[in-house]
């Protein structure tokens, strides 16, 4: 075994060093769960020979983070088949935390850095926490990796604050927290300024409580405890408990998210009875999402997937760091007034240029009505949402350009005026400045041909709204540099933002995709089926917006132009257009004035902007058949087109796996729970409990003879599935 717990006895004072040898972060693996019971059983053993030998215990970790959580990797390669067993390490390793805060001396935790899932879990059986201040993270984010808390951390928070408050504030949504958060949060209950001041505070607390058995003693082991709050025997409190699942299933549009179910019933259920038994029930929810395949969608996108953007896997080798220090954001719509905003939240300067003044200033004015907000809800200081309001500077002239290091354009979509437009910019900027467009369709290969340093040519394609979309769709071009790829994954970075980088062709991978799904969904309508089941379709799949209701805001008119272009542009290529059944449909509602939340009419009703419900002329022009499709059919059409259009963009080298799988959950809404377009595939779960890439073509094979080609295997998905293999 090797020793991850040291043991070190000095002055009356135990510290057990959370210091695993094998890895630079500390984890709860098998090394961890050995050494600690050793630890502890030789703590009880030294505090029975000799009970003044031992005034109190420190937790402390000997790397740069306190304790990292769980062993993902090892986690998500567990089958049902290994249920008891992981039960049975998940007892094993609570019943030694349990040990420690019963020893009945006190026990502090002294949190260095970053304190995750397990890692926090052992803070929280210790008495105290004290945590040194600074920018890591703690909290229990397992929801959002698909698990809960199952190391104490339900059992405890509950007892600690009431069920309401620790589901609301730190268990449903995993919630990550700066110390200083923490402490007013009550999650830890000292904060230090620097690390040297850690142990010796946290020695100064054991003094100042040594000999003291209440500080020796968790709140819920002190005679009369009860859970704040109440619990369901507590009339005023059931009353209201009913509410809990129903809104988790509305907040989820009801869309089966498990752990979150799992860790209200382990928090209510073990609310009833005592600790040991409550945090059993705690387990046994643990494992049955460590040994489902929920789990291992979640952590493969959210986890590995993308940490690995996040560490920069696909930034070009060998290049310097880069920093954008003025920003030209050209045209100060939508798109241009989001971009400005973020840019000068991260200290960029912005020059924001439109056609006239007037329309950079309402850009503009864009962030100013976002930080008014922020400052009036006290998030935000009046003097430094001056400061970012400083940095941006609108005009219409273009000399006003000059200085500028890193052009990101957002004009019209038209390749003429873009053309227009950067042959102005690229006179007045930096000569190496850095030329991007947010374009959303137009290859960047044919913008790049209306500039001087094609090298230097980009896409850089965001969301809407800006400020609120996390993903960022870089697009290289067919001469674009890797320093330029390199300078946008920085910039995005910088802004806060995720990017994904990927190959240029019409639509790239965003639009591409979300133009199958949208065609797919609006399609039904021509096959009778019910509109307000393809809404509840989309939802209930997972998907954060209904399919209906989502053509209204991408706009009908901005669909048939694009249809339109790429029309055009197959034939040019001399390949054959696919016709979808939406076509029709979305012709006939453009002809009957109903195109676009923007227009005030489309699928749905609008009054004053404001969404009514589904238009009542629907039935008339889509007439609703008698026999409708299974329901699960159509949830699974709207996955599945778009997975299988995510398989070709794969198979055509345009992205990576993981880029496919972060870029279709963070920017077109892939279902979270399903861990994005390509872990679908490999993860899939059919109807019968089959698992895997072979039930996924069988069923695309299923649904192709059912509803059209446009869901037959690809030929790279046949060969997986036939050798076994996954997408990588
Ligand atoms: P928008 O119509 O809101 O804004 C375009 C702005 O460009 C207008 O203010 C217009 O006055 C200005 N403009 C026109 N000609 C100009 C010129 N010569 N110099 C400076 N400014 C000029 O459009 P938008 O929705 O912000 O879209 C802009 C770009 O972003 C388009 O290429 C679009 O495809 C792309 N995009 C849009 C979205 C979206 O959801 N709307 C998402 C991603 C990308």
């Amino acid at each position: 075994m090797t020793e991850a717990v040291r043991y070190e006895a000095e002055g009356g004072v135990v510290n057990l060093v959370l210091d695993d040898p094998n890895q630079s972060a500390n984890t709860m693996n098998q090394d961890y769960s050995a050494s600690m019971a050793k630890a502890v059983d030789r703590l009880v053993q030294q505090i029975t020979d000799d009970p003044d030998s031992v005034q109190g215990v420190i937790i402390s970790s000997a790397k740069k983070t306190f304790f990292a959580g769980g062993d993902l990797k090892l986690m998500t390669q567990s089958t049902p088949a290994d249920a008891q067993r992981l039960f049975d390490e998940v007892e094993g390793i609570k019943a030694t935390l349990r040990k420690l805060e019963t020893s009945g001396k006190p026990v502090v935790a002294a949190i260095n850095g970053a304190a995750l899932g397990g890692g926090l879990e052992i803070a929280l059986a210790a008495h105290h926490r004290i945590a040194v201040d600074g920018g890591y993270s703690i909290g229990l984010p397992e929801a959002t990796l698909g698990l809960l808390p199952g190391g104490g951390g339900v059992t405890r928070t509950v007892r600690m604050f009431g069920i309401s408050d620790a589901l609301m504030k730190f268990l449903l949504q995993g919630q990550q927290m700066k110390p200083s958060k923490a402490l007013s949060e009550g999650l830890v209950d000292e904060v230090v300024a620097t690390q040297d001041e850690l142990i010796p505070a946290a020695k100064a607390w054991i003094e100042a409580n040594a000999g003291n058995e209440e500080a020796a003693t968790q709140p819920w082991d002190r005679k009369g405890y009860r859970i704040p709050g109440g619990t369901p025997s507590t009339p005023k409190f059931a009353a209201f408990l009913p509410a809990f699942p129903a809104n988790l299933r509305k907040q989820t549009k009801g869309a089966l998210y498990k752990a979150p179910r799992n860790i209200m019933s382990a928090a209510v259920e073990g609310s009833q009875v005592d600790f040991e038994t409550a945090t059993r029930i705690e387990s046994r929810y643990l494992v049955e999402l460590i040994v489902g395949q929920q789990f291992k969608n979640m952590t493969q996108a959210f986890f590995f997937d993308l940490g690995a953007i996040n560490a920069g896997k696909s930034r070009p080798e060998g290049i310097a760091p880069t920093k954008a220090e003025k920003v030209a954001v050209l045209g100060a719509g939508m798109m241009g007034a989001g971009i400005a905003y973020v840019s000068a939240k991260a200290g960029m300067q912005v020059v924001l240029k439109d056609i006239s003044l007037e329309a950079a200033e309402k850009g503009k004015a864009y962030s100013q009505t976002i930080v008014d907000k922020a400052v009036s809800r006290g998030r935000l200081t009046q003097e430094k949402a001056d400061a970012l309001l400083a940095l941006i500077t609108p005009t219409d002239d273009y000399a006003d350009l000059e200085g500028c290091d890193f052009v990101v354009e957002a004009v019209f979509e038209s390749v003429k005026l873009k053309h227009e437009v950067f042959g102005e910019v690229q006179k007045v900027v930096k000569s190496d400045a850095l030329l991007g467009s947010n374009t959303s369709t137009l290859p960047i290969t044919i913008l790049a041909d209306g500039v001087d340093r094609p090298e230097d040519f980009i896409g850089i394609h965001f969301f809407s709204p800006v400020d609120k979309m996390p993903l960022v769709e870089i697009i290289a071009g067919k001469d674009t540099s890797d320093e330029a790829i390199a300078r946008v994954i920085d910039y995005t970075k910088a802004i806060k933002k995720t990017p994904i980088v990927v190959g240029d062709s019409r639509g790239f991978y965003t639009s591409r995709v979300i133009g199958t799904f949208v065609n797919e969904g609006v399609g039904m309508l021509s096959e009778g089926v019910s509109p307000v089941s393809i809404e509840r379709a989309t939802t209930q799949a997972g998907f954060p917006a209904p399919v209906l209701q989502l053509s209204d805001e991408l706009n009908l008119e901005l669909m048939v132009k694009i249809r339109n272009e790429s029309k055009a542009a197959a034939e040019e290529a001399g390949q054959a257009w696919p016709e979808s059944a939406s076509e029709k449909v979305i012709d006939t509602m453009i002809e009957l004035g109903r195109p676009s939340r923007l227009k005030g009419a489309g699928f749905y009703e609008y009054v004053d902007g404001k969404r009514q419900g589904l238009w009542s002329g629907l039935a008339e022009q889509f007439p609703v058949a008698d026999e409708q499709p299974a329901f699960e059919d159509l949830k699974e059409r709207l996955t599945f087109i778009m997975s299988i259009e995510s398989i070709k963009c794969l198979d055509e080298g345009l992205l990576s796996v993981p880029d496919a799988n972060i870029g279709s959950i963070f920017g077109i809404g892939f279902p979270a729970l399903q861990g994005g377009a390509i872990q679908y595939v490999n993860g899939y779960e059919a109807a019968d409990g089959s698992i895997g890439i072979e039930a996924f073509t069988a069923r695309a094979q299923e649904l192709a003879a059912k509803y059209g080609d446009r869901f037959t295997p690809p030929a790279s998905l046949l060969e997986k599935s036939k050798n076994g293999e996954k997408y990588v």
